[in-house]
């Protein structure tokens, strides 16, 4: 047994799972994460007023078993996000908006209490500081006779064994390996969507919750847009009221104030001069973000190639792991597929000690 860590390449959940199980595990591991800070594509914003909006992954489902379990383990709860009993509904942009009744929901979503960033802080709880190496942006790996050396933008280390947790696009797109990485993985790894990597979130957070007072929901879908759907953000036993909602990816090139304001424009429609009044407006726009996003080539269809056996096959003499969220056979691309993978991926790890 080499006595050389196993290098997690990324602290998003996915990575942080894997992290957690080793540790249980008294397996040796280093996490190297690029950003400054934990959590990848869950990312909790908390403006002044406190109000906490989610700029990356919020809901989770029952049949989510996977997040389900690890939840419970740490003690972490969920809750139903509101929907209401009405929405707003936008079909066309030639009739105005319309108030349907939403029918009874018998597969709600569920938020995590404390926000989605819970999860990760619950997890960092469990891993020594020391086994977390941020601001590390790992440029390539080289397989050596009895391992691995991985090379960051600071130094060159020895693994034992290697857990990529990046979305597989990034991978291929960002992280030279030598020998090069065999096809047909390039081939389907460069073909794979990276779920949510277009997407653009806003949120607005306001003193009072006012479309609760005009007998409306905060719920709203439009087929108009540029925002698409939105819901009711708030926390009310913490006194925190916000709107949150997906923009049109197309914006991506805009301005934060142009971004803004389109929003605003739309929310005027519904609520008068009151969308005027928030506290704060924040916002995610993934694509922007380099240690998610990679452009494509070509189009590529939402979810294409997520979940593909190729990418749970063993490389470098089953050392090699590659993981996250678009990598698991059940729910790719969800928080729960970056769970499942990670746990899978731990395990097989462990096995081979
Ligand atoms: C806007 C948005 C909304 C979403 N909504 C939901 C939702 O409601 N429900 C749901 O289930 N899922 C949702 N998702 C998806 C969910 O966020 C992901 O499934 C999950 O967070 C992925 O975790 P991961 O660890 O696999 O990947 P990531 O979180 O992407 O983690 C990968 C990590 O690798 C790091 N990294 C990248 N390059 C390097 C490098 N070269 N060297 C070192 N580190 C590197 C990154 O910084 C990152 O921390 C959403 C995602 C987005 C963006």
């Amino acid at each position: 047994m080499s006595s050389s860590p196993v290098i997690i390449i990324g602290a998003g959940l996915s990575g942080l799972t894997t992290a957690y199980r080793l540790q249980k595990a008294a397996v040796p591991f280093l996490v190297l994460e690029a950003r400054d800070r934990m959590g990848g594509r869950i990312l909790t914003v908390r403006n002044e007023t406190g109000t906490p909006i989610e700029m990356g992954a919020t809901w989770l489902g029952k049949k989510h078993t996977a997040i389900n379990a690890l939840l419970a383990e740490l003690g972490i709860g969920i809750t139903e996000q509101l929907m209401g009993k009405q929405a707003i509904y936008e079909a066309l942009s030639t009739s105005p908006p319309q108030l349907v009744q939403l029918p009874p929901n018998n597969d709600p979503s569920y938020r995590i209490v404390g926000t989605s960033t819970a999860l990760i802080d619950a997890l960092m709880k469990q891993i020594p500081l020391a086994n977390i190496r941020l601001q590390q942006v790992v440029k390539g790996i080289e397989k050596t006779d009895d391992g691995f050396l991985v090379h960051t933008q600071h130094e060159v280390l020895t693994a034992a064994a290697i857990v990529s947790t990046l979305p597989p696009r990034l991978l291929m797109q960002t992280i030279k390996c030598t020998p090069t990485w065999p096809e047909p993985l390039q081939t389907i790894a460069n073909q794979t969507h990276t779920w949510m990597g277009e997407s653009i979130k806003v949120g607005f957070s306001y003193s009072t919750p006012f479309w609760r007072a005009k007998g409306l929901s905060g719920t709203l879908f439009s087929n108009v847009g540029p925002v698409g759907e939105m819901y009711d953000h708030s926390d009310d036993g913490q006194g925190y009221y916000a709107l949150k909602g997906f923009l049109n990816g197309v914006y991506h090139a805009l301005t934060k104030a142009e971004r803004c304001e389109l929003v605003l424009q739309q929310l005027r429609k519904y609520y008068g001069e009151q969308a005027d009044q928030y506290t704060t407006y924040e916002e995610g726009v993934w694509r922007q973000e380099p240690y998610t996003f990679t452009d494509y080539d070509q189009s590529l269809l939402p979810h294409q190639n997520n979940g593909h056996a190729i990418f749970r096959q063993p490389f470098f003499g089953g050392h090699f792991f590659i993981g996250g969220a678009e990598t698991a056979s059940e729910f790719p691309g969800y928080m729960d597929g970056a769970v499942r993978r990670g746990e899978e991926i731990a395990a097989a790890i462990i096995a081979q000690r």
